[in-house]
Parts: structure tokens; C-alpha cells; sequence
């Protein structure tokens, strides 16, 4: 059976994964779309053959759609999730899966009052294969136990419209939740450095780089760089420092270039171009799992988890000062699937 997926919000993202569901991911389209621009919904859906629906709510009530994924602006995720789930409806829901903490739980609570996960969010790093063939060497054990994490996370550069705030909330929220599923535990403690010295190609509503530096329960130190007017291209690392050895991501390219005395590989330019294959498999996952009545991918409470680190991280910039997390326990429903 194929799922006939609606779509909320068809920009960059949007369309980005209209086009994985339509032409990658077997087993289901896009059948509908909405979005707050009308005339530009309606010339999309003509061009993919998805019927317009202008009103989002009603694409997520609508009996002739299986799935819904939201990708429209960050504000309006919590409310169209709430209304997926009050709907039964599976939800595909791009990170953030709310704009605070207060929101996430607002969805956790609706959800184990349905007693099911419908809710998968937009965490893809967990499918990257390096991250993956990472978390399977630590769960291996004969590296012996993470001590140290040295990460970056570097883009080429950003806009104007990209402000201080953003290397938390929109960069460093990636990390935060491949680095929790990685090692298998939450984070208890945030401090963000912001270096006197900064880029010159930065603007003035931008620190760049920022320095931020998370512990774990168990004491594991991370230390993670975000810079993005590093200028070279999107640059993804991460180091695990443990007790027998150490272990890291290399740059995925599958060529190197000879050329003028230099051997040289390919930084990747942008992450839809670095992070593709992740993309392609976190939603086949969340197409089976449709099919299978189990969602087994990143969690509501995984969003939730992801907004008390990086709320506590802004906090910890804003004040200059080492900050607790806080979060309330976690609920049966996610137990059982907790870090898969
Ligand atoms: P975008 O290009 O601005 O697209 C958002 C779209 O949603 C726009 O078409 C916007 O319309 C529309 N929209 C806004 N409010 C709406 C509403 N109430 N109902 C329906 N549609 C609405 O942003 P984007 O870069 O695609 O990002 C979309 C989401 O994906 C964001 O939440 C972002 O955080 C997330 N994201 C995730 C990743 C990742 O790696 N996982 C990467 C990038 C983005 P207008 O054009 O008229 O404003």
C-alpha cells in the first residue's frame, strides 16, 4: 500500500523532502500540501501533482492522508503536532519540535494520553552513517568507557538573518541530540564560551565562533565549536576520547583529487549535500514504521530532551555561567525505546 503523505510548509526543507518521499523513500507520496503562501502552494502542487490545501488543519484531518510532516516555520510546530495527535495521525516533525521546553511537554503529555508514539522528529544525524558505525564500536565496549568528546560543527557561511541565539537553537541542537544518543545518557550541565576574538567575516548580531561545553551524567566532558563563516565548507566533526583508544567521524567523500603538487578530498558544501543518505533513511524508517503501527525513530521526548540542553545552553551564554539542566522524568511510553 502506498501512504499518501501531506506536507505543512513547502520551503527549503519542505520541498527537500517532498522530493525524498516522491522519488527515494519506497512506499509512499506526497499527496497534498499547505502552506501560508497560497499562490505559491497552489503552483507547487500543480507542479508535483499534490492537491492544495490552504488550511493546515484540515490537511491533518483529512481521511485521505496517512502521514503528515511538518516542516513550516519553527513557532507552528507544536500546535500542528498537538492537532496530528489529536487526530491519530502519524507526525513527521522537523527539529525544533517546539520552541521551548514547556511546548515539547505539552506534546509528550498528549502523546502518553493517547497511550502510542505518533510523533517522529527531524533528528537525522542518528542515520548518518558514521555516527552509526560510532555508536556500534562504543556499544562494542572494547574501546572501554567515553571520557572526552572533541566536536565542530562549521558552516561555510550564514546570512545576515543568522544571529547569536542560532548557533544554539539551530546548529549546536544537532550535536546536542546525536551526542546524547551516541553515548547513551543525558546531559546535566552547560556552559558556552563566546572567544574574544572573532571571525572578521561575522556581522553584528553574530558571535562567531562560539565555544560550548556540556557534561553528562556520568561525568563524560564534551567540547563542542560552532563557527559558520569558517569560510572552507560544512565541516562536521566528532572525536570520542575513551579509555582504549579513540574514535572519529572522517569526511565522507569517495574521491580524492591529484593536481599541481596537492592530493586533496572534498569538503562537502552545505548539509543537504553532507548529510543526504541520512535524510533518505530516517524517513524510510518513519514510512515502515507508519506501516508497521510503531514509530521507532527520534522521539517526543528526544525533542523534549534537545530543548532543556539547549535552552540551558542559551541561559549559560546569556549569563556567562556554568548552568544545571533540569528536566522531569521520562514517561513509560518512551522507556522501552529510549536511545535505539
Ligand atoms: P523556510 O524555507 O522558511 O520554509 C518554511 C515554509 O513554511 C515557508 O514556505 C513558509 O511560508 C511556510 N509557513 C510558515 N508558516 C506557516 C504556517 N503557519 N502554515 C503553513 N506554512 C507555513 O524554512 P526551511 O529552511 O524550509 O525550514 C523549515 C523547518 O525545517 C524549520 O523548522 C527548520 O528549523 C527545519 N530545518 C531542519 C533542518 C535539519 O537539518 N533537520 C535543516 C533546515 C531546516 P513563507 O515562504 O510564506 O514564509
Amino acid at each position: 500500500m502506498e501512504l499518501r503523505i501531506g506536507v505543512i510548509g513547502i520551503g527549503a526543507m519542505g520541498r527537500d523532502h517532498v522530493d525524498r518521499i516522491n522519488n527515494r523513500v519506497n512506499g509512499a507520496s506526497v499527496t497534498a500540501i499547505s502552506d501560508i503562501n497560497r499562490e505559491e502552494g497552489l503552483k507547487y502542487g500543480a507542479e508535483i501533482g499534490a492537491e492544495f490545501i490552504s488550511n493546515a488543519e484540515d490537511l491533518i484531518a483529512s481521511d485521505e492522508i496517512d502521514g503528515v510532516v511538518i516542516t513550516s516555520w519553527d513557532p507552528t510546530h507544536e500546535e500542528y503536532v498537538l492537532e496530528a495527535i489529536k487526530n491519530n495521525k502519524y507526525v513527521f516533525c522537523e527539529k525544533p519540535l517546539s520552541v521551548d521546553s514547556a511546548g515539547c511537554m505539552n506534546i509528550v503529555n498528549a502523546e502518553v494520553e493517547k497511550g502510542e508514539r505518533l510523533v517522529q522528529v527531524g533528528f537525522m544525524r542518528r542515520f548518518d552513517r558514521g555516527y552509526e558505525d560510532i555508536k556500534k564500536e562504543l556499544d562494542k565496549g572494547q574501546l572501554g568507557e567515553p571520557l572526552l568528546l572533541h566536536c565542530t560543527h562549521r558552516n561555510a557561511e550564514v546570512d545576515s538573518k543568522y544571529d547569536t541565539p542560532m548557533a544554539v537553537e539551530n546548529t549546536a541542537v544537532h550535536e546536542v541530540d546525536a551526542l546524547r544518543w551516541l553515548l547513551q545518557e543525558d546531559f546535566v550541565q552547560a556552559e558556552v564560551i563566546l572567544p574574544k576574538k572573532q571571525t572578521t567575516n561575522t556581522h553584528a548580531n553574530l558571535h562567531d565562533p562560539q565555544f560550548m561545553l556540556l557534561q553528562t551524567e556520568s561525568g563524560v566532558c564534551i567540547d563542542l565549536e560552532v563557527f559558520v563563516n569558517c569560510k572552507f565548507g560544512y565541516d562536521i566533526n566528532c572525536k570520542v576520547v575513551c579509555e582504549n583508544g579513540e574514535i572519529g567521524l572522517t569526511n565522507p567523500t569517495y574521491y580524492s583529487i591529484k593536481t599541481e603538487n596537492k592530493d586533496y578530498k572534498r569538503v562537502p558544501s552545505d548539509w543537504k549535500e553532507r548529510f543526504i543518505e541520512a535524510y533518505d533513511k530516517e524517513f524510510q524508517l518513519w514510512v515502515d514504521g507508519i506501516k508497521q503501527e510503531s514509530i521507532t525513530g527520534p522521539s517526543a521526548w528526544d525533542g523534549y530532551m534537545a530543548s532543556v540542553t539547549t535552552t540551558a545552553l542559551s541561559l549559560a551564554r546569556d549569563t556567562g555561567e556554568k548552568t544545571t539542566i533540569n528536566f522531569e522524568e521520562m514517561p513509560s511510553l518512551y522507556k522501552q525505546e529510549q536511545f535505539v
